[in-house]
């Protein structure tokens, strides 16, 4: 069926300027590193993506190596916006990425300009699309200068290839290098994108007063934990989950009775304040305006639904804050 956007779309969902740019995000974006790839069904991924527009989720985050396979995620993405979304381009911020490995021999991996270029433009073949809206270097990498990096995207701004570029896990004082480099080359980092959630919390330890200093926006991957922290697991492992299925970065072994006594608790306390415990701890790692978006991921248009609705209580109170703190130390 053709897809027409919800006239509603932008009426609930909140946008955060990003750091000192012009640019807004939405407070919840959608990744597509699990569940958009070859290996899944493009109708429950169009659902997804076409649900999560119609909410005033405008931000869809990407990177080279999604899948599996690598790369196939970009493909899936790109038959949605033939078929449903090249209308709404310009209500749309598109994120990709390189850093990790792409392709064999010394140019697909890690940070060189020979790699980050020819990625990128490999990705906006994938994607069917002219540019993209963030470009990201998606991990350090040691071997590489860093001026050499950031003059890589700062060479693929000006190329009109990215409107804005970003840094991705990099650890509080490297990113103030690469911050600052990119501003001498003129051309700003717009944001970073860090894991953090209630069970992740080393960005509290330095990044984001960086990124305050320096005016740097933020968007926080796997906010869920990778799903830890709903209601998914609070009676064993359901077959559909993620902890169920082939992922390498949460197992069976990860769900242990210590974590999920504490989700419990966090469970208890969310809906107490009247949402699920996916949606308080969205509004957690939103809480006071360091954040500027949270990056769900999904496998159902149900917690797509579930994570827009977090903005309809964003506010905690100390008391709040404080018997998390004490449930998570416990
Ligand atoms: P989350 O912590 O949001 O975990 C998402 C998973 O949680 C879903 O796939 C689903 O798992 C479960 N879930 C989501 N909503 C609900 C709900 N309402 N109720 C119950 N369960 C729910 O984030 P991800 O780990 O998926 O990462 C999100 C995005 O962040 C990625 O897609 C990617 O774009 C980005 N990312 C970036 C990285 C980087 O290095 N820059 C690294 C990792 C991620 P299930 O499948 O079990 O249903």
């Amino acid at each position: 069926t053709p897809y027409t956007a919800s006239e509603q779309r932008y009426e609930a969902m909140k946008y955060n300027r990003c750091g000192n740019s012009g640019l807004k995000l939405p407070a919840i974006s959608l990744g597509l590193w699990h569940n958009f790839g070859g290996v899944d069904s493009y109708e429950r991924g169009r659902a997804m993506v076409r649900r999560a527009f119609d909410l005033g989720i405008t931000h869809f985050d990407l990177a080279n190596n999604y899948g599996p396979p690598p790369g196939s995620a970009e493909e899936m993405f790109g038959a949605m916006m033939k078929d449903d979304l090249t209308p709404y381009r310009d209500e749309m911020i598109i994120s990709t990425k390189a850093g990790y490995l792409m392709w064999p021999g010394p140019y697909g991996d890690f940070g060189s300009k020979k790699y980050l270029v020819s990625s990128l433009d490999q990705s906006l073949k994938r994607m069917k699309l002219d540019y993209v809206d963030i470009f990201y270097h998606h991990r350090p990498d040691p071997n590489t200068p860093l001026e050499e990096t950031m003059s890589a995207l700062d060479l693929i701004v000006r190329q009109g290839k990215a409107l804005y570029v970003g840094i991705s896990n990099y650890k509080p004082e490297e990113a103030r290098q690469a911050i600052r480099i990119l501003k001498s080359l003129g051309t700003p980092c717009l944001i970073h994108q860090p894991s953090y959630s209630m069970m992740n919390r080393w960005v509290e330890d330095g990044l984001l007063d960086v990124l305050e200093e320096e005016g740097v926006g933020s968007i926080v991957f796997s906010p869920l934990f990778k799903g830890i922290l709903t209601d998914r697991y609070l009676d064993g492992i359901p077959a559909d989950s993620r902890a169920a299925g082939q992922s390498v970065f949460l197992k069976r072994e990860d769900i242990t009775e210590e974590v999920i006594g504490k989700v419990r608790k966090l469970n208890d306390l969310a809906q107490e304040r009247g949402q699920k415990l996916s949606q308080m701890a969205l509004a957690w790692v939103l809480r006071g305006g360091r954040v500027t978006s949270a990056l769900i991921g999904a496998s159902k248009v149900s917690q797509i639904e579930d994570a827009a609705g977090a903005v309809n209580n964003l506010e905690f109170s100390a008391e709040e804050l404080a018997r998390i703190d004490a449930i998570l130390n416990a």
